[in-house]
């Protein structure tokens, strides 16, 4: 964002020394705080790209890290439920205390929501993709196999 954009280097350095893997996180409303000097935020986020619009015209990819989460980190909520993503509130895919992780992974609904982020199945009313603004990406442009790292061989 503008008001911080000038921290990017120090950020930097700080997760270095502290052995931390450094991602920027790209200004999600662009009229809010924009960004003043995108030269510069284009060469110091490490990607190359100083917008989210950007990030889309360079990469091909919606800039979506939370449905990535599907695969790679899935979210569970305090009590147990499985959500898959940061965003989701509208379903669950099971209850990992109730069954166990790989029950709830294997949940039909959970494997239907990565179908329908790979572009495989349509999405549905009653999917929580439905109703998530990050969505309205994904309807242009689908997540990137190559991006997926963990779990695909279940599609
Ligand atoms: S589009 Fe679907 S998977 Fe992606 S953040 Fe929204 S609810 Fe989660």
């Amino acid at each position: 964002m503008g008001h911080n954009e000038d921290e990017l280097p120090k950020a930097r350095r700080i997760s270095q020394k502290l052995g931390m893997e450094f991602i920027i996180k790209l200004n999600r409303k662009p009229l809010f705080s924009p960004i003043k000097d995108n030269e510069f935020v284009r060469r110091e986020s490490g990607i190359g790209v100083a917008t989210r619009d950007e990030f889309i015209d360079i990469y091909r990819e919606p800039y979506s890290p939370s449905c990535y989460k599907f695969w790679t980190t899935p979210q569970i909520n305090w009590d147990g439920k499985l959500l898959g993503c940061g965003c989701n509130i509208w379903q669950d895919y099971g209850n990992v205390f109730k069954t166990t992780l790989k029950q709830c992974l294997n949940h039909k609904n959970f494997i239907h929501t990565k179908r329908v982020l790979l572009g495989k199945d349509s999405v549905g009313k009653e999917d929580p993709c439905y109703r998530c603004p990050k969505y309205k990406d994904l309807r242009r442009i689908k997540l990137k196999r190559r991006n997926i790292v963990i779990n695909f061989a279940g599609l």
